[in-house]
């Protein structure tokens, strides 16, 4: 009897803390709006009672606006998935009276030197955003919260800081991530809530719903801008200028709360120290508030300031002052922690109390953060008009779309650039007019522009949140100089316009184009699905005065199943979709191999699968879905480890083995069925650290590199700093590459920029040939590494690939789809899947 009484206690107990009413959340010195719903009377529950669905927090966001005068709401785009990317804005209805007016006085402080009285008068513009990482739902839920009371609060002093401030609320950062934990979480809630750590509810499945759609992490894609969710945000950000920006994220569930400045020894040098000064007056109000409701906090640990590919980090090199919030996660509804009982309204709390410190900050500090924007670009544009360099060039004249994806990131961050006039040479580059743009330094986002393409090899400490290196002519394996002068520019690019492709007239003969464009792999693949013949070229040759390289694609027209009208058709419709030049040729005859020669080899179509599970990093398992689905239109079958081994693997021509995470899911059967289909014919590709799985299960002979380092001097104290340096946490390295060889088809250089986070290290073959690509003696080109081992990568390989039976084993130790924007290594990967019989 007294066992029963003790759990109805405990349950009650703990259902207590989950059916918290909003007061827990309000302040209750003011007054509500009694007209203005509240979000139980929308959405059906209390907030932090259950995960709210992005569905519903929609419903709620639409609802606040269409009821208070303080709210507007607009939908910027969609996800992947097809959900409403939202912003709210809410100010005074006074201010929202002149709306437009506001937003453009206020981005003239970052064009003019206004005067200290001009900005006296203006709002401060915050944007205040949530949950980038669907699996860290407190902000989402407590967004809610947040704007309700900004809806419904009555009085003086919420009329007099609405009218002092623009507030830019981004409800949810990543949707689809959200409604994807939602449905964890609700779906394995017991009605008699178990804070039991083991409990299914705080164990999401493989992917969990940290990431996107396709599995990217979105906090760290405001700089490569390559995701839906990111372009929304990016535009807003420019729109507005906003002056601060918040992100609202959780951390382990045996943490507190986490608030910035981060450590300050980890700032990246671009951001000005006034930016941090600003931030620390701000973290004062989020201390404050914290101590109010008894919360455990720290701040100057753990967290950087470092990748501008964040999004606290982000705002610091635009003029703004970028805070991360990381609030221990309750990931279900209630978990035992080191801390007592975290529940999930205790979380959101902590989150609300926040939202509302830095609306607070952000009055209080108002014309400091004004003051501070201002100078921001007035010593931006002064920096700007000093220095030899006035300008940089970067263009392929191979390859116009991969220039045309490089410049596209440009300009979403409004950075303007040019035309270039007419062709140049440069050195040993080549800039031709039409695939290569101009950019002046002269621009008030000159040092975003150096933020983009500098590089940078020494750092003042060892130690990377994230990446150490982003340097995007690099990661585009793009040419690109410094210019003296701006006199090789054109006209202002305003409006950037894809390139066209182009076809010359019908021809009964053949068609011939180049692989080094971006979109030939996507060209290819649509003419093997139309079952057309095709040939790959193994050497370079020389045809009507065209000079074709290594890799160039001929189409026979003679003897296919499509007729010559339909297969011009066909070529057009893939010039034009494809941005290809595709040449016509009424002869065979050629400098160098002629057209029938068995230096043409006949290449089959692909039909690939990709393993996914446990067991694999869903990062990399997604950047390869998102490059096959939606750059090359490619199907790709993902399979995961969980019914692999009962799957018939026959019909596949390659399968992908991303990089790995623990060994779970990996087993002994796996590694026989995998050998079974290799054996047979297929081709298996593995990544990063599976290549050491692929060795111990005997897929391949690989001599790997140790390293041998051992502490000296170093003091207990030390050793995570002292390990911490031996991560690569992401850095660029030089490689030297043989062009003759089919995994390098398309590539113009003899040099190849690539990205390695990984400490796995090849030792070359004996015989040269098999090693095309190599790493230089010299091989950093910017970014952080330890110098033990960096001695272990010089003249090392990241890629090896033999024959296993009647198929053969691929590897890279490097990823060659890093987070969308690696544009420069997609062909390494499309070479192994369509070359692969000609290695
Ligand atoms: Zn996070």
């Amino acid at each position: 009897m007294k066992k029963v009484l003790l759990i109805t206690a405990l349950a009650l107990f703990t259902s207590g803390l989950l059916s918290q009413d909003l007061s827990y959340y309000l302040p209750q010195d003011v007054e509500y709006n009694p007209a203005i719903p509240k979000p139980a009377d929308i959405i059906g529950h209390e907030v932090g009672e259950w995960h709210v669905t992005h569905d519903k927090l929609v419903q709620y966001m639409e609802t606040l606006a269409r009821e208070s005068s303080r709210i507007s709401l607009e939908n910027r785009g969609e996800t992947f998935e097809g959900r409403p990317l939202l912003l709210l804005t809410i100010t005074s209805e006074e201010n929202h009276e002149n709306l437009e007016e506001i937003r453009q006085q206020h981005v003239r402080i970052t064009e003019a030197d206004l005067s200290n009285a001009a900005l006296e008068e203006m709002p401060v513009v915050i944007y205040q955003g949530f949950s980038i990482h669907g699996n860290e739902p407190s902000g989402a839920n407590a967004g809610m919260a947040y704007a309700y009371y900004l809806a419904a609060a009555q009085g003086e002093e919420i009329e007099a800081m609405l009218g002092n401030t623009i507030i830019l609320m981004d409800p949810s950062f990543n949707p689809d991530g959200l409604q994807r934990f939602a449905y964890w979480a609700n779906t394995n809630r017991s009605m008699h809530l178990n804070p039991d750590n083991n409990d299914r509810e705080y164990h999401e499945v493989w992917p969990g719903g940290r990431t996107n759609h396709y599995w990217f992490d979105l906090n760290r894609d405001w700089l490569p801008a390559q995701l839906p969710e990111s372009r929304a945000r990016i535009k807003t950000y420019h729109r507005w200028m906003p002056n601060v920006l918040t992100d609202h994220h959780e951390m382990s569930t045996n943490a507190t709360f986490f608030f910035q400045p981060g450590v300050p020894s980890r700032v990246h040098p671009l951001t000005p120290s006034e930016n941090q000064r600003l931030t620390r007056e701000i973290s004062k109000f989020h201390a404050a508030a914290l101590d109010r409701i008894g919360s455990l906090y720290f701040t100057e640990e753990r967290y950087d300031d470092y990748y501008y590919g964040k999004g606290s980090t982000y705002p610091d090199v635009n003029g703004g002052i970028g805070i991360l919030f990381e609030q221990a996660s309750a990931r279900g509804h209630i978990q035992e922690t080191d801390n007592g009982l975290l529940s999930f309204p205790f979380a959101i709390r902590n989150q609300f109390s926040t939202a509302m410190s830095t609306f607070k900050a952000a009055n209080e500090l108002r014309t400091d953060l004004l003051t501070y924007q201002r100078n921001f670009y007035k010593n931006n544009r002064l920096e700007a008009s000093i220095g030899r360099s006035r300008a940089i060039i970067f263009g392929d004249n191979q390859d116009a779309a991969r220039t045309w994806h490089l410049a596209e990131i440009l300009n979403r961050h409004k950075i303007t650039f040019h035309e270039l006039s007419s062709d140049l040479t440069l050195g040993n580059k080549r800039y031709r007019k039409g695939s290569a743009y101009v950019v002046p330094l002269n621009q008030k986002n000159n040092r975003l522009i150096k933020a983009m393409f500098e590089k940078r090899t020494s750092f003042k400490d060892s130690l990377f949140y994230d990446i150490s290196a982003w340097s995007f002519p690099l990661a585009f394996n793009m040419d690109h100089s410094e210019l003296r002068s701006m006199s090789a520019a054109g006209a202002e690019v305003t409006e950037l316009e894809m390139p066209a492709g182009a076809i010359d007239d019908q021809s009964t003969y053949a068609y011939l184009f180049e692989w080094g464009e971006y979109y030939a792999p996507r060209a290819l693949n649509k003419i093997l699905e139309k079952d057309i013949r095709v040939k790959i070229a193994k050497s370079p040759f020389t045809i009507d005065g065209n000079q074709f390289e290594y890799g160039t694609v001929l189409i026979p027209v003679q003897n296919q199943e499509m007729s010559a009208g339909e297969i011009y058709d066909l070529l057009s419709q893939i010039a034009d979709e494809d941005h290809l030049r595709i040449h016509s040729v009424s002869t065979g005859l050629t400098q160098g191999i002629d057209l029938g020669s068995s230096e043409f080899k006949r290449i089959k179509k692909p039909k690939v699968a990709l393993i996914v599970g446990k067991g694999i990093r869903s990062y990399d398992a997604g950047e390869i879905w998102h490059l096959f689905d939606t750059r090359y239109n490619m199907r790709i079958t993902k399979i995961d480890l969980d019914y692999l081994v009962e799957t018939d693997l026959s019909e596949y021509t390659d399968i992908i083995l991303p990089g790995t995470r623990g060994k779970t899911g990996l087993t002994d059967q796996v590694a026989e069925k995998l050998q079974a289909w290799t054996n047979e014919g297929g081709q298996l590709i593995g990544y990063r650290n599976a290549v050491k799985w692929l060795e111990e299960k005997s897929f391949m002979e690989v001599h790997f590199r140790q390293d041998t380092l051992v502490a000296k001097n170093i003091s207990f104290g030390e050793k995570s700093k002292f390990k911490g340096a031996q991560e690569t946490g992401g850095a660029i390295f030089n490689t030297r590459i043989d062009r003759s060889h089919p995994i390098n088809y398309g590539y113009k250089n003899n040099t190849l920029p690539v990205f390695r986070n990984s400490n796995v290290y090849l030792e070359p073959d004996k015989n040269s040939f098999n090693n095309p690509i190599r790493y230089t003696a010299s091989p950093l080109l910017s970014g952080y590494i330890s110098e033990e081992n960096l001695k272990l990568l010089k003249n090392s390989v990241p890629f090896k690939s033999a024959k296993l039976g009647k198929g053969r084993v691929t590897i890279f130790t490097d990823n060659t789809n890093f987070r969308a924007f690696w544009y420069g290594t997609n062909k390494l990967l499309m070479n192994a899947i369509f070359f692969d019989q000609m290695m």
